[in-house]
């Protein structure tokens, strides 16, 4: 199966709206040929320095613009992160994400010691994935150095939405700090929140946006929003799973050889809608009851869910 960064509107919308059993079966060819069918990776992400973001994120619990009740916590310090990562490694995950509410990286103390908890979290042979904001061609560098496999940085949904979400940055600064990763030649995490009020159209403009970031980003996140009580989204209407299903879909199709992750908002899912999000090509969700400052299923009720799916934890980092 070729992978493609030409995917044209036109064909990305007739993709995402193919009958569902249509859709899954081609989500299912793309993910067979890449990827094993019953195997799911765990992931954990701490939020390593929490609320009091300059950023407005209309989604956000963090930013310093709403009182969503989220207190404001310092950076951690690394050996606290490296337990916590170790506690996540005996629970079955294999990659650590850590998440601080920075607008950018900032070079000093703080950088220093998140550069600590890199290097900590490599040791212990995982998968290691920050996501700190903007940052520079020489700080993706030395993460790079200490060891970072992946960084995080969201799209969130299309260029034509994006002012009705985010108004404190723009697009093209999202996709600097991406090149700036690509560049230090760690891997990209980048994906979009869905249920924040946009169109099919915007999800099938966000899903254009990723497939034509040439390579893929190795990892693309799916969340789901979860409404925060002070945001602006706090009242958002209730997304249908089946838009999760059908953006899941599509994403595996556009990039087949990407790890899809079925990330926030999965509580907000019934089982059958998980399984239906795994049928439709995600294979990596996010396990521990926090996902940054959001509730999320814990590590025991994942293993159950994946024991009666019959599907298996991915081993190794
Ligand atoms: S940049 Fe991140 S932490 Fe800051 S408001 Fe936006 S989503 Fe929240």
């Amino acid at each position: 199966m070729r992978i493609r960064h030409d995917w044209s509107r036109d064909e990305i919308r007739k993709t995402y709206w193919l009958p569902i059993p249509e859709l899954i079966f081609q989500a299912q060819l793309a993910h067979r040929a890449f990827h094993r069918p019953e195997e799911v990776q765990l992931c954990r992400l701490l939020s390593i320095k929490t609320g009091g973001c300059p950023e407005d994120c209309a989604y956000c619990s963090q930013s310093a613009h709403y009182d969503a009740g989220v207190p404001r916590e310092t950076l951690m310090n690394p050996q606290d992160v490296q337990r916590a990562a170790q506690r996540a490694k005996s629970e079955g995950a294999t990659r650590f994400c850590m998440g601080a509410a920075w607008r950018q990286v900032s070079d000093g103390k703080d950088f220093d010691r998140v550069l600590e908890m890199v290097r900590g979290v490599a040791a212990l042979d995982m998968e290691v994935c920050c996501t700190l904001g903007m940052l520079t061609e020489s700080q993706a560098r030395r993460l790079k150095e200490a060891g970072l496999t992946a960084y995080n940085h969201n799209l969130d949904t299309s260029p034509e939405f994006y002012g009705q979400i985010i108004t404190t940055r723009v697009y093209e600064d999202r996709l600097r700090t991406i090149g700036h990763v690509r560049k230090a030649g760690i891997t990209v995490c980048c994906g979009g929140i869905l249920g924040m009020g946009e169109s099919d159209e915007d999800r099938i403009s966000l899903l254009e946006q990723l497939s034509r970031l040439d390579p893929h980003p190795e990892s693309v996140p799916i969340n789901m929003l979860v409404p925060n009580e002070g945001t602006p989204l706090a009242n958002a209407e209730e997304l249908d799973p089946l838009v999760m299903v059908r953006a899941i879909a599509t994403a595996r199709i556009l990039m087949p050889a990407s790890r899809v992750r079925l990330a926030a908002g999965r509580r907000g899912l019934s089982q059958e809608a998980v399984a239906l999000c795994f049928l439709a090509g995600a294979n990596s969700i996010f396990t521990g009851e926090k996902l940054l400052t959001t509730p999320n299923p814990s590590a025991s009720a994942d293993h159950e869910m994946l024991a009666t799916l019959g599907m298996r934890a991915m081993q190794g980092a």
